[in-house]
């Protein structure tokens, strides 16, 4: 084995092969893979070697479509055969919600340029003659279905690779991973030790091994998963010789199963409810090629839905059942990129589904090694997305629940029980027994709505307008009537401080920096120009900032940030997390509520719209910010947590007489709506430019210097392709969710990001991205929204539809 290479990439299976190919593609010729044992002995070689392109989040389904396209382009590198059968697939809807559903992705399909089309049950039965078309309302054919043969798959990766380049050793087990001062690996292996300057963890079942090597824990967890192989069936064959072609694939998902043709038989697979980790705390490092005992008891409700569905699979005799292990993240989709706090190390584990996903897994990796930036939207699959609260026991409850559910529908309002509640703040009781709704709010319980005193506190979940509707709309009229309280604990916060914190910031946000006691809005990009974050900062004093974000993207932003900092020690950065927790008071009563709290003049004329102050309120210590999301009059207060029960008290006891409802983040994102305010994650991500997503106003191009600055100029110049535009909808009981298409003159030009009920404005709306050109056209219903599978009418509305002028925010 050589003694030093650039990248040691760690597992042979389907990942690391993909991540190995890539590297090579991308331009790095000096890596290298070590394997265990041989390559594909982790889950890859007993996968049944399905692929699809459907993935709960669009950017991950793009990803999808990416890996399905290679399998091509391997087999003519490599000269190895994927044995590949592209033989669509149809994903069967058993309810009018499951139609929903379908049409939601049939829309979304649209706009992603995947081709699916809906089908009633019988176009269905005569793709796929094993149906009972009477338990069926309908169905969605996906075209790029198919499935293929994971070990020639594998290999084809692996040939490639080494083709261009790259060096892999077998029978060469990672032991320990090192870190020398200069920031480089020393990979030991049972071979001897090999020194790299990036390593990947592509460890597949042993992924959690390997990360503890480093001293983490990541949040992944193996499943058993149970497939049978039938016999030779005469309906198979049948249709095989009148047809000239194979059975499409088909999952069903009432019954929690897949099925698709192999050989003159079938391979039916199912995702029961009953389903069982494997390994939850180590796996061990001789497990080999080995299967697991099957146990058709725990898939017997499953089958016996099948066997209804499918009358020729009951009579099938069982030729050999799978049971293997494969691994999963808390939500399903991989853990990808680097790591925060370990320069140098990457993963690319927890691929739940190798042959949709390793492609595109693989493609991610390489261009963030090589270029710095995934060059697309990973944060569905980025392992930043989870935080400290991911612990073992979480990922065991969370993987268990999402395995279960893997085809049961996830309506929009629908809040899942699993590992909650993980984090409360203290006034969690508090708000409980007022009636709040709870949400996950990265792993942090938040409220969501309150149930007023007869009602019950529980969300009856739908595509549609929901029980919530009404109490939601009270207290968004609370809060622009007279004022209203929200818990903000679940904003991320930090401080930045030291000698180099004004320069530190000014490189790399896009707006001018404040002076003492005020505060700015501010996106911060990529060096491609690129959205990376969106920030609201305070000057304390001029060595000390203070900085509020999403929550969801804490990690990833102090990946960043520690990227960025100077060696020089001049700037010390922060993460409060739940040591700095808030309350926002909202609305035109709200400074009336604050005088009530504090001997402070808080007149207009004293403290201003986005002015900062430390100042006791209700006798503690906080930090005041004249700033709302509601885009109302509002203040956002910051303490310790030991001081956010009383804080909370005195606001409740002194807003009384003045009619101090309590709203939760459901009214908070409608308000936000009504002032065409965007939103990180679904508005703000980087696959869009600042002048794109409309933020012009906080890029000061003036500045000699920022991160993305040429790119910006050059984006200002052209104008960008897109445009963030806001709409109002002729909706009927449905609102936009997000991820809809959006038609203009006959054809999709763009997708929805987000979007609602406007509860004080009484309109339905959406916010998302048309072509530039096309977002000057503010004739009335001049485009459509695909909702739920109807073409509703949609307006650009050029202005915010509540207080235009920003007059309300600055009384
Ligand atoms: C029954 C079953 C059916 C499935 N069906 C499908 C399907 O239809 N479609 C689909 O897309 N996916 C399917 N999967 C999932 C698929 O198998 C996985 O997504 C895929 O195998 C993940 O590949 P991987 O490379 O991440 O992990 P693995 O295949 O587990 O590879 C990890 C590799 O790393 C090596 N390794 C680990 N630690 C070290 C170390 N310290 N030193 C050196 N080497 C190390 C291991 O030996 C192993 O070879 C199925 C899985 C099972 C079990």
């Amino acid at each position: 084995m050589k003694s030093h290479t650039r990248v040691a990439v760690i597992g042979g299976g389907v990942v690391g092969c993909s991540v190995l190919y890539h590297l090579t593609k991308a331009g790095w010729k000096d890596v290298v893979l070590l394997e265990r044992d041989q390559l594909t002995c982790g889950s890859t070689w007993h996968a049944a070697g399905g692929f699809h392109t459907l993935n709960g989040d669009p950017n991950v389904a793009k990803l999808q479509g990416y890996t399905i396209g290679l399998y091509d382009e391997l087999e003519r590198i490599s000269g190895q055969s994927c044995g590949l059968h592209r033989s669509g697939g149809l994903l069967l809807a058993e309810s009018p919600s499951r139609m929903e559903w379908l049409k939601m992705a049939h829309g979304r399909a649209r706009y992603l340029g995947l081709e699916t089309s809906l089908l009633t049950p019988s176009e269905a039965k005569e793709l796929l003659p094993l149906i009972e078309e009477k338990y069926f309302v309908g169905a969605m054919l996906d075209a790029a279905d198919g499935n293929l043969d994971p070990y020639g798959t594998t290999q084809a990766y692996a040939k490639s690779a080494r083709i261009g380049g790259a060096e892999i050793y077998l029978q060469t087990r990672v032991t320990a991973l090192a870190r020398r001062l200069d920031g480089t690996w020393d990979v030991a292996t049972t071979a001897g030790t090999i020194n790299a300057e990036h390593v990947v963890n592509a460890g597949g079942l042993w992924a959690r091994e390997v990360g503890r090597m480093v001293g983490i824990e990541l949040p992944v967890l193996a499943m058993e998963h149970m497939y049978l192989v039938t016999d030779d069936m005469p309906e198979v064959v049948e249709f095989n010789r009148t047809r000239g072609h194979e059975l499409p694939h088909a999952i069903d998902f009432k019954a929690e199963i897949y099925m698709r043709q192999e050989h003159n038989g079938m391979v039916l697979g199912t995702y029961e409810k009953a389903c069982v980790p494997w390994q939850p705390h180590t796996t061990p490092w001789e497990f080999g090629s080995e299967l697991l005992p099957p146990d058709l008891d725990r898939i017997t409700p499953s089958l016996e839905i099948g066997f209804k569905h499918f009358p020729a699979m009951e009579h099938a005799g069982i030729k050999r059942i799978i049971n293997g292990p494969f691994t999963f993240s808390p939500d399903g989709n991989p853990l990808v990129g680097p790591v925060q706090g370990l320069p140098g190390f990457w993963c690319a584990c927890a691929v739940m589904a190798g042959f949709s996903q390793g492609g595109g897994v693989g493609l991610a990796l390489s261009q963030w090694m090589v270029n710095g930036d995934p060059g697309f939207d990973v944060w569905a699959m980025d392992v930043a997305r989870y935080g400290e609260w991911a612990t073992r026991r979480y990922t065991n409850e969370k993987v268990r629940e999402n395995y279960s559910r893997r085809f049961s529908i996830r309506f929009p309002n629908e809040e899942l029980p699993g590992a909650r509640p993980q984090q409360t703040t203290s006034l969690y009781d508090t708000l409980l027994a007022e009636g709040a709704v709870m949400g996950d709010s990265w792993g942090l319980e938040t409220p969501l709505w309150f149930a007023p005193r007869g009602v019950e506190p529980r969300d009856v979940v739908s595509f549609h307008r929901s029980n919530d509707f009404p109490h939601v709309k009270a207290e968004c009229r609370g809060v622009r009537e007279a004022v209203g309280v929200t818990e903000i604990a679940n904003f991320a916060k930090y401080e930045i401080s030291g000698p180099g914190a004004a320069g530190f910031l000014a490189r790399l946000m896009t707006n001018k920096m404040p002076r003492a006691g005020r505060l700015v809005l501010t996106p911060m990009l990529n060096p491609a120009g690129k959205l990376i974050g969106d920030f609201t900062i305070a000057c304390a004093n001029p060595g000390r900032f203070l900085m509020w974000g999403s929550s969801q993207a804490q990690i990833y932003h102090m990946r960043w940030f520690e990227s960025q900092l100077p060696k020089d020690g001049s700037v010390r950065l922060r993460r409060f997390d739940l040591d700095l927790v808030g309350l926002s008071i909202a609305g035109p009563r709200s400074r009336e509520l604050l005088a009530q709290l504090t001997d402070e003049d808080v007149s207009g004329a004293a403290l201003k719209f986005m002015d900062h102050r430390a100042m006791d309120i209700a006798n503690v210590p906080a930090m005041l910010n004249r700033v709302s999301y509601t885009g109302d009059l509002g203040y956002e207060i910051w303490v310790r947590p030991e001081y956010q029960r009383r804080l909370y008290a005195e606001i409740r006891a002194a807003g009384r007489p003045l009619g101090l409802i309590l709203f939760g983040m459901r009214a908070l994102l409608s308000l936000r709506l009504e002032k065409n305010f965007p939103t990180w994650y679904r508005e703000l991500r980087p696959i869009y430019g600042p002048f794109e997503a409309d933020l012009e106003r906080f890029v000061d191009l003036g500045k000699p210097d920022f991160i993305g600055r040429e790119a910006a100029l050059r984006e200002k110049a052209s104008g960008g392709a897109l445009r963030r535009v806001s709409f109002a909808v002729d909706a009927a009981d449905a609102d936009v969710l997000g991820d809809e298409p959006i038609w203009h003159g006959g054809k999709v030009i763009g997708w929805v990001t987000s979007g609602g009920y406007g509860h004080w404005v009484e309109r339905s709306l959406a916010q998302g991205y048309v072509p530039s050109a096309l977002a000057g056209e503010t004739a009335e219903r001049a485009f459509e929204i695909e909702i739920l599978g109807e073409r509703r009418a949609a307006t650009i509305l050029p202005a915010p539809l509540f207080d235009p002028a920003g007059a309300r925010m600055r009384m």
